[in-house]
């Protein structure tokens, strides 16, 4: 019998589990011939979380859940839960509904019967988020898809089915730093995308600050694309140029004119704009340290605190 696994990584989500849960067995028992196993990944919540996902794994013995020791992040509860699943298929949702489980059925007959490795869902639409917020996201997919090679899908969503070849490739990335959206595509595979209306969340709070949004994009752009590095060196390269021209000039204009000592406030701009972008390229010279620094020291990417997994009996499925 063929089996999915349903990856939910769950972050103080006491208020939202519950209706995710009876949602997602709704589509369970709909879909009869298949085998599934739900794995909530508890993301170190500081909430009855933990309580809730235990209490279903008492009544379902298709329920798994992993605890990590503290919050270490989606990205490392989406790979826990890709290390951990067992299915021949996996499927990662969030916690709050806001990708919708009913859509299941539908992305596993477009892997069967089409032949895709995977199939991704995006919204179309942005309704119930901040204008602002909007506004920064498209700006950011249109410069990561300038500056990368990895193509990034607006509004695309972490909601996907994948097959267990494409999780193996996934899992065989073993970075530290981890931007699954950018992962996905490079890898390859043929991926289908479907569309649907952006839902809000059923109860609960996001836990995305604009703040953690901007980090996570700077992250993103990190991870995929060395471009900031080449663009300040052309930068660096013209700057030398004015600089020598600047130069020529004034020696002649010394020698020609003399050396009326005159305009030192047009000096101290230039000084201070001239400072300003050598901080900010050393910035982001700091920022791929930074990230290369992590990566060497090759830490876990999750530690896990509390599991009903029993490893040794664990059977993955093959491709
Ligand atoms: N999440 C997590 N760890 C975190 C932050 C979020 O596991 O540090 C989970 C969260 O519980 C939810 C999913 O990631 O299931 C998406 O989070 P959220 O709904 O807050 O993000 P949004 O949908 O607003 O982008
Ligand atoms: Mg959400």
């Amino acid at each position: 019998m063929e089996k999915i696994t349903v990856i939910v990584p769950c972050y103080n989500e006491e208020d939202a589990i519950d209706y995710f849960y009876e949602e997602i067995n709704r589509v369970m028992t709909e879909m009869e011939n298949i085998d599934f196993e739900l794995l909530f990944i508890n993301d170190g919540s500081k909430d009855c979380t933990l309580d809730k996902i235990k209490e279903y794994a008492k009544k379902n013995q298709h329920v798994k859940y992993i605890s990590f020791s503290r919050n270490f992040g989606k990205e490392s509860a989406i790979y826990a839960g890709l290390e951990k699943s067992t299915g021949n298929y996996v499927c990662m949702m969030d916690a709050d509904l806001q990708d919708p489980p009913m859509l299941l059925p539908k992305m596993l007959k477009i892997i069967k019967e089409e032949g895709y490795d995977s199939v991704a869902t995006r919204r179309v639409t942005r309704k119930g988020e901040s204008p602002i917020r909007s506004l920064f996201a498209r700006l950011f997919y249109r410069i990561m898809n300038r500056i990368s090679d990895t193509e990034l899908m607006d509004g695309a969503r972490d909601y996907r089915l994948m097959t267990r070849q494409f999780v193996n490739t996934l899992l065989d990335m073993r970075e530290y730093n981890r931007f699954s959206k950018g992962l996905f595509g490079w890898i390859g595979f043929d991926t289908k995308w479907i569309e649907f209306e952006n839902m809000e969340r059923v109860a609960g709070e996001t836990k995305w600050s604009f703040w953690k949004l901007l980090l996570y994009s700077i992250e993103g752009i990190v991870a995929f694309s060395t471009i900031p590095l080449t663009i300040v060196s052309i930068l660096g390269m013209f700057m030398l140029v004015i600089a020598f021209i600047f130069i020529i000039f004034i020696v002649v204009k010394t020698l020609v004119y003399g050396d009326p000592v005159s305009g030192w406030p047009s000096l101290v701009c230039i000084i201070t704009l001239i400072g300003g972008i050598q901080i900010f390229c050393v910035g982001i010279l700091g920022q791929y340290l930074s990230k290369a620094y992590l990566e060497t020291k090759k830490r876990p990417i999750y530690i896990v605190k509390d599991t009903n997994i029993d490893e040794k009996n664990q059977n993955v499925c093959k491709i």
